[in-house]
């Protein structure tokens, strides 16, 4: 896999966003009253998933598999490319299963707790969590306690993390960018059940959200 090296370790992003060289991210005008602006473009979304996907083969490279737990709905597209760059590009052999959890019920501040709903979770061990987003940790804590008290061996990737203060004993084995704490979506993360569509990180005005 050819990877630019900027983005060969977690990306920290700037307050004004990132984007490649030549890239001119901009805001399609029917959604121009609802987006203040694009935090990481398709370009930068697309190099740092690519080293992701290695780096996940690495860790999973002795026991040839890996058992992708996805959460719902948020994580959909992160893990479609993710996956897919699994099982193109290295020796590892997939699974894909589903998890949702619920914190926000359409809402952009966080609920205190946690749901969650299963479907027919993975049998096997070496479960790969990816997840869309961590804040405060809560949801993927409760998820990972979900997996342990399973007994199963799983290692968690999140693609973005707001750097907040974190629920106690959460690990997290792979980030793909550090970003501002600010209310984001596109990339399969929502607002309202909007915007997971967008093909790039964008951030939300604040008058639209309650
Ligand atoms: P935590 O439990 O870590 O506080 O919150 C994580 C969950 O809240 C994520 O799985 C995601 O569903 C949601 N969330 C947190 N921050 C954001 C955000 O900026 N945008 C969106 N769309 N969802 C978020
Ligand atoms: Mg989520």
């Amino acid at each position: 896999m050819k990877i630019l090296n900027n983005f060969t370790r977690t990306v920290n992003v700037p307050e004004q966003g990132i984007k490649l060289e030549g890239e001119e991210p901009s805001i399609r005008d029917k959604y121009k009253d609802d987006i203040e602006r694009v935090l990481i473009s398709k370009g930068c979304l697309k190099k740092r998933v690519e080293h992701l996907a290695s780096e996940v083969a690495g860790a999973f490279e002795k026991v040839r598999e890996v058992n992708c737990l996805v959460v719902l709905k948020g994580g959909m597209f992160f893990a479609s490319d993710l996956i897919r760059l699994i099982d193109d590009e290295t020796e590892l052999r997939t699974r894909i299963d589903f998890i949702q959890a619920s914190s926000y019920y359409n809402k952009s501040t966080p609920s205190g707790s946690v749901k969650l709903k299963e479907s027919g979770l993975l049998k096997g061990e070496n479960i790969l969590l990816i997840e869309d987003i961590v804040d405060t940790g809560g949801t993927l804590k409760k998820l990972q306690d979900y997996l342990k008290e399973k007994g199963k061996f799983f290692k968690t990737c999140v693609l973005l993390d707001k750097g907040l203060p974190k629920s106690p004993g959460l690990k997290i084995d792979f980030i793909g960018f550090n970003i501002p704490n600010e209310f984001v979506a596109g990339y399969g993360l929502d607002y309202a059940g909007m915007y997971r569509g967008m093909p790039e990180i964008v951030i939300v005005k604040k008058e639209l959200l309650k």
